[in-house]
C-alpha cells in the first residue's frame, strides 16, 4: 500500500500538485447539499453536542470546503492532492469496504477542455507507473442528459431520478429503469399502452374548457359525489386548487421522451470515431444543442495532445456517476482483474459546487480519486508490481556473545547514519536461527560478530542470496554491502 502510495504521490508531484491534509471529521451539512441519495444513505453521521457531523464519505466536498475557508485568495489554478481514510456503510465484501482509502487530484480554476486532459492523463501515468497493463478509461459527459432533461417540462424530482438511473438504463435496460418509475410515479404508461395515456385523458378535456366550464364540472363531479361545497367560504379556492391540480400536465410524454433518449444514448460507447458522429445524429433528431458533445470532441483532442494510446480509453455516452455534483466531463477507470468492484477510480468536472458551498466566486473545477485497497487488488491480480516494494530490512546485525552487543549496536547505528534500515538481533537468537530468520524476511545481508571479530575490530558479512561471506572492517560494512551488491548484480 505504502508503495502504491509512493507512486501516485510522485506522479502527482511531477505535475505540479501539492498535498492537501484534511479531516476526517467534517459537517454533514456539505454532504447534502450535491452528494447525492447514494452517498447521503451511506454516510455515517451522528449528533454531537448541538452539531451534525459524519465521518467523511469522499474528499472532494472537504478539498472544496478548505478552498473555501482558507485558500480564496491564491492564485489560480490552484492544483492540490489528497490522501486518506474515508466511510461508508456499505454492506462488505470483497472490494467493497466501510472504510477505505482514497487518493486523488484536484485542479481548481480551469474550465477548459486541457484541464480535464492533465487529470485523465495524470490517472493513466499512475496506473503506469505502477507497472499496471489490464485498464480501461471512459469518458463521458453529463451534460448530455441533463440538456435534454432540461427543455423538457418535467418535475425536478423526476428528472434527478433519470439523471441517476442513466447507469441502470445502460446496464439493466428500459423495461427495469421503466418499472422503477413507476414505483415513484404510478401514473406513467410506457408507449406501446396507447396513443394517448388514459390519466392524460382528463387532463385534456379539462384543459380545452374556459373557466366558467371548468369551474361548473368541477362542482357538478362534486356533488355527484355527495360533496356539497355551496356557501363553503373557502368553495372557490378549493375549486381554484382542484382545477390546477387537474390541469397539470401529465409528465408521461416527456418521461416516454427522456426513456428513449436515455435508451439510445447508453447504447454508445467506442472510440470517439465510432461514438461522436453517431451522437451527432442522435443530439440532432431531438433538437438538442451539441455544446455536451463539442466539448468532448475539445478533450478528445487535448487528450491526444499526450498521445495517449485509445486502447486504453473509450467514450461511453452511458456513463453516470453516482455523485451529483458533476456538471461537465465524467469518466471511470476500470480494471480487468476485479470483477463486480471493477472500478478503480472515478472522477469528472464539477463547476459549480465551490458556490453552491459558499464560495466566493464560481469557480470551475475538475478532478478524481482513486481507491487504494482496488489499486492493490488489481495488481496482485496481474501478479504483483514490477520494481514493486523491497523488503523494508536491508541488514540484520547479530552479536554472538552478549559481550559483543555493543559492538553489534555501533555497527547497525553506523549503518543506519548512512540510510540502510536496519534490524539489530535483540533476542539473542542462534547464528542459525538469525539465519533461518532474514532468509524468511527477504532481508539482504546478516552481519555477524563474535569474540574474534570484535578483537579484530571486524565483522562477517554474508549476502544472503549467493551465501557468499567477507571479513571486513568494521567501518568499512556499508561500503562492503554496496561492493557485494554490484557484483552480484553483475552476475545476473
Ligand atoms: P467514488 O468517490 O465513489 O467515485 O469512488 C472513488 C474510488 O474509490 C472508486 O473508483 C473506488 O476505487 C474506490 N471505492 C469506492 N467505494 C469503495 C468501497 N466501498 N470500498 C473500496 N473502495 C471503494
Amino acid at each position: 500500500m505504502r508503495h502504491i502510495q509512493d507512486t501516485l504521490q510522485a506522479t502527482f508531484e511531477r505535475f505540479g500538485y501539492a498535498p492537501l491534509e484534511l479531516p476526517v471529521i467534517e459537517h454533514t451539512d456539505l454532504y447534502l447539499k450535491k452528494s447525492g441519495e447514494e452517498i447521503i444513505a451511506r454516510m455515517y453521521d451522528f449528533q454531537y453536542r448541538s452539531r451534525r457531523l459524519c465521518l467523511r464519505p469522499e474528499m472532494t466536498a472537504s478539498v472544496m470546503r478548505a478552498y473555501i475557508d482558507n485558500l480564496q485568495n491564491e492564485p489560480l489554478p490552484l492544483r492540490l492532492h489528497y490522501s486518506g481514510p474515508v466511510f461508508r456503510y456499505e454492506k462488505p465484501q470483497k472490494a467493497r469496504y466501510r472504510q477505505f482509502t482514497q487518493m486523488g487530484v484536484e485542479l481548481i480554476g480551469a474550465s477548459q477542455a486541457l484541464a480535464d486532459a492533465e487529470v485523465i492523463r495524470l490517472a493513466y501515468g499512475a496506473l503506469q507507473a505502477l507497472g499496471l497493463k489490464d485498464f480501461r478509461a471512459v469518458i463521458g459527459h453529463v451534460g448530455i442528459l441533463s440538456r435534454f432533461l432540461q427543455n423538457l417540462k418535467i418535475d425536478s424530482r423526476l428528472r434527478s431520478f433519470l439523471l441517476q438511473n442513466m447507469e441502470a438504463m445502460q446496464k439493466k435496460g428500459s423495461a427495469f429503469v421503466t418499472e422503477r418509475l413507476r414505483q415513484i410515479y404510478p401514473a406513467f404508461e410506457d408507449s406501446s399502452a396507447q396513443t394517448m395515456p388514459r390519466s392524460q385523458r382528463l387532463t385534456a378535456l379539462f384543459q380545452e374548457m374556459d373557466e366558467a366550464e371548468a369551474r361548473l364540472a368541477v362542482l357538478d363531479f362534486l356533488q355527484n359525489i355527495n360533496i356539497h361545497l355551496e356557501g363553503s367560504r373557502d368553495a372557490d379556492e378549493i375549486i381554484a386548487r382542484l382545477l390546477t391540480k387537474i390541469r397539470r400536465r401529465d409528465q408521461t410524454p416527456g418521461l416516454q421522451s427522456a426513456l428513449r433518449f436515455m435508451d439510445e444514448i447508453s447504447r454508445l460507447s467506442g472510440s470517439p470515431a465510432a461514438v461522436l458522429p453517431e451522437a451527432e445524429k442522435i443530439l440532432a433528431s431531438y433538437a438538442i444543442d451539441r455544446s455536451a458533445l463539442d466539448a468532448l470532441r475539445e478533450l478528445v483532442r487535448a487528450l491526444e495532445h499526450y498521445g495517449l494510446g485509445w486502447e486504453h480509453i473509450s467514450l461511453d455516452l452511458g456513463l453516470s456517476r453516482g455523485l451529483q455534483y458533476y456538471t461537465g466531463t465524467i469518466f471511470e477507470v476500470h480494471h480487468g482483474g476485479l470483477g463486480e468492484e471493477r472500478q478503480l477510480c472515478g472522477g469528472g468536472r464539477y463547476d459549480d459546487l465551490i458556490a453552491t458551498l459558499g464560495g466566493l466566486n464560481d469557480i470551475p473545477a475538475t478532478g478524481f480519486a482513486f481507491g487504494l485497497e482496488r489499486l492493490h487488488l488489481a495488481l496482485e491480480s496481474e501478479g504483483g508490481a514490477k520494481g514493486g516494494p523491497q523488503p523494508l530490512v536491508r541488514a540484520l546485525i547479530a552479536a554472538i556473545d552478549a559481550q559483543d552487543f555493543p559492538y553489534a549496536v555501533e555497527t547497525a547505528e553506523r549503518l543506519r547514519a548512512h540510510g540502510v534500515p536496519v534490524e539489530l538481533d535483540v533476542r539473542q537468537r542462534s547464528v542459525k536461527s538469525n539465519l533461518q530468520y532474514a532468509d524468511k524476511r527477504g532481508i539482504a545481508f546478516v552481519v555477524l560478530i563474535g569474540p574474534t571479530e570484535r578483537a579484530a575490530g571486524e565483522v562477517v558479512l554474508r549476502a544472503m542470496d549467493t551465501r557468499q561471506e567477507k571479513r571486513v572492517r568494521a567501518e568499512e560494512v556499508y561500503a562492503a554491502m554496496q561492493q557485494m551488491r554490484g557484483e552480484n548484480d553483475g552476475q545476473s
